[in-house]
């Protein structure tokens, strides 16, 4: 072996070593980069719970300031309010969700972004849960759709109208069937009378003639 395959073989050997190192300090890095991420998300993530926490412990009652606000009225409606203030005032009202179409002529496409608060249903265990909105922010929707208070009872007293009429229709036209109807049944009952009539009369004539009443 000549002096320069030497080399060659030994530049050769030191090279795969170097790649092997290489090699082995990305890994090192990429698992370091690994544990710094995941200690970052842990501190971000205490952080905001830390901005959270402050925030909860200096939020004040929109109504009377108290900072004794309604966890439950907070997380699902993002609202500061006081239990106090919830059970004297109406607008914190919790409505289910046929309401809104009743009282406030609210569809699935209005309140799809509305907030709600989710609770077991009490008229069956394994229901799934009922969904319960804010009076105060569908009232402020409903002002949004229909334009404003006046315009929505409007709505509804025209819609309550052709309710009625509509129901007046229907008792209109099954009064007019039940009419018809029994005077069918009178009738047919008359008919029936007429006819026991004649035959009670063809009897009576039938039993004379046997009896020789009109025979001289
Ligand atoms: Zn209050």
């Amino acid at each position: 072996m000549t002096e320069e395959q030497k080399l060659r073989i030994e530049r050769n050997k030191q090279d795969a070593i170097n790649r092997r190192m290489d090699k082995k300090k990305l890994e090192e890095n990429e698992n370091l980069e690994m544990v710094i991420q995941g200690v970052l998300n842990e501190l971000v993530s205490r952080c905001e719970q830390l901005v959270e926490l402050d925030i909860r412990s200096r939020a004040r009652c929109e109504k009377c300031g108290s900072s004794k606000i309604e966890k439950d009225y907070l997380d699902a409606f993002g609202v500061k309010a006081c239990k106090s203030c919830i059970y004297n005032n109406s607008e914190y009202s919790l409505l289910p969700k046929s309401d809104l179409a009743k009282k406030y002529l609210l569809g699935e496409r209005h309140i799809k972004d509305l907030k709600f608060m989710k609770k077991s249903n009490p008229k069956k265990i394994g229901w799934n849960p009922m969904k319960l909105y804010l009076e105060k922010q569908v009232s402020e929707l409903a002002r949004t759709v229909w334009g404003n208070q006046e315009k929505l009872e409007k709505e509804l007293s025209s819609r309550k109208q052709r309710k009625f009429q509509s129901e007046l229709l229907k008792t209109s036209d099954a009064l007019k069937r039940s009419i018809s109807q029994s005077e069918n049944i009178l009738q047919s009952a008359t008919t029936a009378d007429t006819k026991r009539a004649r035959k009670a009369n063809r009897l009576k004539e039938m039993i004379s003639i046997v009896r020789g009443d009109n025979v001289k």
